[in-house]
C-alpha cells in the first residue's frame, strides 16, 4: 500500500474496485450494502447508468473548454436549478467548500455596497461548512480549526436551533447574512423545529441580511424535498449545493436570489474547472433521472418507514438516546462513543458512518432496495444491541 499520501483521513482497511446501485464490492471480491452513499452522494446508487452514459457521451465531445465561454450544459443546469429552487443566478464550484466560499464572498460584497466597512456573518454552533480556511472559521467544531489559527475574521457564533439566539443581534450593524444548516449532518444529524428556517428568513427580511442555507449535504432530494429548506416553505436569498449534484462526479454550486444574486459583477469571482461541460453534464443527468424515478417523493415517504423501523426494531432499549432524520438523512445516537461500530459493520459487510462520536449516520442510496432495507435494519440493530451490551 503507498505510503506517499499525506496524512488526513484514519482510513478504514478496506478498498472498493465498482459497485452498482446500494453494492459495492472490494477487490477481494466481498460485497458490501452501503449506507453512507460516499457521504450522501451517490443518491442515486453506484455507476448509474444514466450519469455513466451521459459523462461518456460527453467525454467524447468535449470535457472543459473555460469560463471565457458559454457553456451550453451550464446554462441547462443552471436553469433547471432555477427552476427547481425558485431562485434566480447560479456560480458553479467544483466543491461544497468552494461553494460556501462562493456564498461568503456574496454577504462580505453585499455588506459593502450598503457601506458596511466590517461585513460579519452569523454561524452557528455544532456547524460544518468546509475545510477552506474561511470555512472550517464557520465551521462550529474546535478540532477542525486546530492548528490553523489565524482564522478569518468575520463570524458571530450562535446556537443552532435558537431563535432568540439570532435576534440577540439585530441591533448590530455589521451583521450581513445567517449561514446554517437546515439539518445539522457532520454535527450529529440534528434536525431543528419545523419553522426554524422561516423564523431567520423573517429575522433577515426585517434586518436587510441574507439567509444563506448550506446544503450541500441536505440538498438535492436527499431530505425528501429537492431542498430541505423547502420544508419550511421559504425561498433563502442564497444555497449552496455539491455533495448529490453530481452523483459523485465533482460539482458544487451556489445558488443566490433577488438583490443576492446581482451582487457578483465581472471579476468579482471566478474558477477555472467549475461548471465545465463534463461535470455540468453528470448534474443534468443526476436531475433528469431524479425526476424520471420521482425520487424525491419516495425518499420522504422511505425515510418514514425506515426511522419507524429502527424505532421499533430498538424499542426500549437501553443506551439509544434518540433515533432522528428526515427522508434518508438518519441519526442514531448512543449515550457513548459508539466509532467502533463502523469497523464491525465493515466487516460483516455493511457500511455505516459514525459522526460526533456518539451518533451513527445513515446516509443510504434512494436506490436501495425493500430487501436491503431489511437487511440494514436486521444487520445495525443486532450490532447496536450487542455493542450496547458488551
Ligand atoms: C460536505 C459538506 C461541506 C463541504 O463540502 P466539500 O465538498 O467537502 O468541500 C460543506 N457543508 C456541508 C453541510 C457539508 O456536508
Amino acid at each position: 500500500m503507498s505510503d506517499h499520501l499525506m496524512k488526513t483521513y484514519a482510513r478504514l482497511p478496506v478498498t472498493f474496485e465498482k459497485g452498482a446501485g446500494a453494492l459495492l464490492q472490494d477487490t477481494n471480491g466481498k460485497s458490501y450494502l452501503d449506507a453512507v452513499s460516499g457521504i450522501a452522494v451517490c443518491s442515486l446508487g453506484h455507476a448509474h447508468p444514466a450519469v455513466a452514459e451521459a459523462i461518456c457521451a460527453q467525454s467524447q465531445q468535449l470535457i472543459h473548454t473555460s469560463n471565457l465561454y458559454n457553456v451550453a450544459n451550464q446554462q441547462a443546469l443552471a436553469d433547471k436549478l432555477a427552476e427547481l429552487s425558485g431562485m434566480d443566478r447560479v456560480f458553479f464550484s467544483n466543491s461544497g467548500a468552494e461553494a460556501n466560499e462562493a456564498a461568503i464572498k456574496i454577504a462580505r460584497k453585499y455588506g459593502h455596497s450598503k457601506g458596511i466597512d466590517v461585513p460579519t456573518i452569523i454561524v452557528m454552533e455544532n456547524s460544518f461548512h468546509g475545510r477552506t480556511l474561511a470555512t472550517l472559521t464557520a465551521t462550529g467544531n474546535k478540532k477542525v480549526q486546530e492548528g490553523f489559527a489565524p482564522l478569518v475574521e468575520g463570524f458571530i457564533r450562535v446556537p443552532f436551533d435558537n431563535v432568540d439566539a439570532v435576534k440577540a443581534h439585530s441591533d448590530n450593524p455589521n451583521i450581513v447574512a445567517i449561514l446554517v444548516e437546515p439539518i445539522q449532518g457532520e454535527g450529529g444529524v440534528h434536525v431543528p423545529q419545523a419553522g426554524y428556517l422561516k423564523a431567520l428568513k423573517d429575522i433577515c427580511e426585517t434586518n436587510d441580511w441574507l439567509l444563506m442555507v448550506d446544503e450541500i449535504q441536505t440538498g438535492v432530494g436527499r431530505t425528501g424535498k429537492w431542498f430541505a429548506h423547502q420544508h419550511d416553505g421559504i425561498t433563502p436569498d442564497v444555497m449552496t449545493l455539491a455533495k448529490a449534484l453530481g452523483n459523485g462526479v465533482p460539482i458544487g454550486a451556489c445558488l443566490a436570489n433577488g438583490k443576492a444574486a446581482e451582487v457578483f459583477a465581472p471579476g468579482n469571482h471566478g474558477t477555472t474547472f467549475g461548471g465545465n461541460p463534463l461535470a455540468c453534464a453528470a448534474g443534468l443527468a443526476v436531475i433528469k433521472a431524479m425526476e424520471i424515478h420521482n425520487h424525491i417523493s419516495k425518499v420522504a415517504e422511505k425515510g418514514d418507514v425506515l426511522v419507524e423501523k429502527f424505532r421499533t426494531a430498538l424499542q426500549g432499549q437501553a443506551g439509544v438516546v434518540q433515533i432522528r432524520g428526515k427522508g434518508y438523512m438518519i441519526g442514531i445516537q448512543l449515550d457513548r462513543p459508539c466509532g467502533e461500530l463502523v469497523g464491525k459493520a465493515l466487516e460483516q459487510g455493511l457500511l455505516i458512518n459514525v459522526t460526533r462520536m456518539d451518533t451513527i449516520r445513515l446516509l443510504p442510496t434512494f436506490v436501495m432496495t425493500q430487501e436491503q432495507t431489511e437487511q440494514l435494519v436486521t444487520q445495525l440493530t443486532q450490532l447496536v444491541k450487542e455493542f450496547l451490551a458488551a
